[in-house]
């Protein structure tokens, strides 16, 4: 029998068209790099998206180019979100944490034809001008400052608009926008977006189960909006009609509070490591900014450590916990206790809240061990797979063939993990990053966010070092809060009730930070270098 639906693409266009008509008077707020804050509306925003849609055509964009942005979050990039889209362009976002090189090479390996800057970011972009091949450089004046020459500025090119746009024939199935993974090893590699593929997954984002948005909320993205679309959070927030506060370049946690404060947010998104600084700032001065209650905050891109979570309840703030990646869309999972265990303790509730949570509706997803799937137990660990609409299937013209997807059709996601009864899933390491001692496994993530409980300690990564009879050890390196002292042994006296007895690290380092990745990881790599040749306690006399 045939159906009796009408074929209708879903494309990032309703979204737009929507906003621009019902949510006309909903505020967009942006943090200027001088820290005052521009004010405009979805209204305006669909006038300029479409102008600049308008524009980019009239400049010679043909389907499927790539127009690159290297931007802040702010209100301009959002046009650049649905404009580039309208025109039937590819938005890619590029990363501005990483090195000048590895920014050239994404542009070059995009084949990115306009790239649109913002000005207080030239002096990066300057590095890499010249071993880049793109047609047109467009730059946002954030700060007023004249734009140079050799440049074109993208206010003019907006103001050139006459509103004879009409959108071309955009398919569900047209590249909607690219993002580069910030692995730690190897060659960036490329994550192209369908149409499709971003509109199933900020359908199922803003469900209640999820992260639960709608126009009642003022959202405010801390995470970047050239990491995974931001999350899909600005698509999200504008098909619902959600109220925009970006935060610009400042990203402090003083900043973030004030604009918290001030903006009377509901609901914000960010790593850990942004959390962490907020809660310290939080315990260091209590009341001192009137927050939303109940504000909630999306933590992912990291685990979200129990501790933290219990900090920001004491707060009258809500962690929700999700897990996902670049290739991914990005979401996976999002952690909500369920409905049938809302009778559990404050601590068990807790401890679920800190697990990656349950996958999303249409994201299936399976834990495989050694002897295949992983039962349901807690226990067995096993690597993470995943399939579903908004999960890639292949990379952007890979440099080495790939390796990330199973004979069956399955993304392997390089985490490893445990799956309860009820189905929540707890990530106990990267597969890279997993400490075997003696042929046991021990959950390098667990202690970290164990260790990251200690009143003394702000940030804590462990990692394997080679050891003559286990093979490998635990080495727990340990950032302290400032004004903070703890011993190695109070640390490790503060594991043991906590773990079993070969779980506990042979030694804790204080360092001053820990490295990270451009978007907040811990770069175990970069410490297993370090310590390689390091010394355990117990082999020192050997
Ligand atoms: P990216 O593609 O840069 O977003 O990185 C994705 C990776 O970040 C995942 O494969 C995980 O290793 C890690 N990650 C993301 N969210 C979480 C989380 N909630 N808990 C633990 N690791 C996470």
């Amino acid at each position: 029998m045939n159906h009796t639906m009408m074929d209708y693409p879903l494309t990032l266009l309703p979204m737009l068209e929507r906003a621009g008509h019902l949510f006309a008077k909903t505020e967009i707020v942006a943090r200027m790099p001088d820290k005052s804050l521009h004010r405009t509306n979805y209204g305006e925003f669909y006038r300029r998206a479409r102008a600049l849609a308008e524009m980019l055509q009239k400049i010679g964009l043909q389907r499927g180019d790539r127009v690159a942005t290297l931007m802040w979050n702010h209100h301009v990039h959002l046009e650049a979100y649905f404009g580039i889209p309208a025109a039937g362009g590819v938005l890619h976002t590029l990363n501005l944490r990483l090195a000048p090189a590895d920014i050239a090479f994404i542009i070059n390996h995009a084949g990115d034809r306009f790239v649109i800057v913002d000005d207080v970011l030239l002096p990066l972009f300057e590095k890499v001008r010249d071993q880049v091949k793109v047609e047109k450089v467009y730059v946002v004046p954030l700060t007023g400052a004249p734009i140079p020459a050799g440049y074109e500025s993208y206010e003019a090119l907006l103001a050139e608009a006459i509103g004879d746009f009409t959108y071309p024939d955009i398919q569900e199935t047209d590249a909607l926008g690219m993002c580069y993974t910030s692995g730690t090893t190897g060659k960036p590699k490329g994550v192209v977006y369908s149409e499709r593929a971003v509109v199933l997954h900020t359908l199922t984002e803003c469900l209640p189960d999820s992260l639960d948005l709608g126009q009642r909320d003022t959202l405010l993205p801390v995470v970047p909006m050239f990491h995974v679309n931001a999350w899909g959070l600005p698509f999200a927030a504008t098909m619902v009609g959600s109220k925009l506060v970006f935060p610009g370049p400042h990203l402090d946690a003083a900043s973030l509070l004030d604009l918290f404060e001030r903006e009377h947010v509901t609901v914000s998104a960010g790593v850990p490591t942004i959390w962490l600084g907020i809660a310290q700032a939080l315990e260091k001065n209590p009341g001192g900014w009137k927050l939303k209650p109940g504000l909630r905050m999306v933590v992912g891109g990291s685990a979200a450590p129990e501790s933290l979570i219990r900090t920001f309840q004491k707060h009258d703030m809500h962690i929700i916990h999700a897990w996902g990646m670049t290739e991914m869309t990005p979401l996976g999972t999002v952690s909500r206790v369920k409905h049938n265990l809302s009778h559990l303790s404050e601590d068990e509730q807790f401890a679920i809240r800190a697990t990656q949570g349950l996958p999303s509706p249409y994201v299936d997803l399976r834990v495989m061990g050694a002897d295949g799937v992983v039962p349901n137990d807690g226990k067995t660990i096993g690597e993470i797979q995943v399939r579903g609409p908004w999960i890639a299937a292949s990379y952007y013209d890979p440099i080495e063939p790939p390796t990330n997807w199973t004979d069956d059709g399955w993304f392997k996601t390089g985490d490893v993990a445990t799956i309860t009864d009820e189905g929540y899933v707890k990530i106990t390491d990267r597969i890279k990053d997993l400490v075997k001692s003696g042929g046991e496994w021990i959950s390098s993530v667990d202690l970290e966010n164990a260790l990251m409980g200690h009143p003394a300690v702000a940030e804590a990564a462990v990692i394997s070092v080679p050891h003559q009879k286990w093979t490998e050890r635990p080495l727990a390196a340990v950032v302290l809060k400032p004004d903070a002292t703890a011993t190695r042994d109070e640390l490790l006296d503060f594991l043991r009730p906590k773990f079993a007895k070969f779980w506990i690290p042979d030694d804790v380092v204080f360092i001053e930070a820990i490295p990270k990745t451009s978007t907040g990881k811990f770069m175990k790599a970069t410490l297993r270098e370090r310590f390689h040749d390091y010394v355990l306690p117990e082999m020192q006399n050997q």
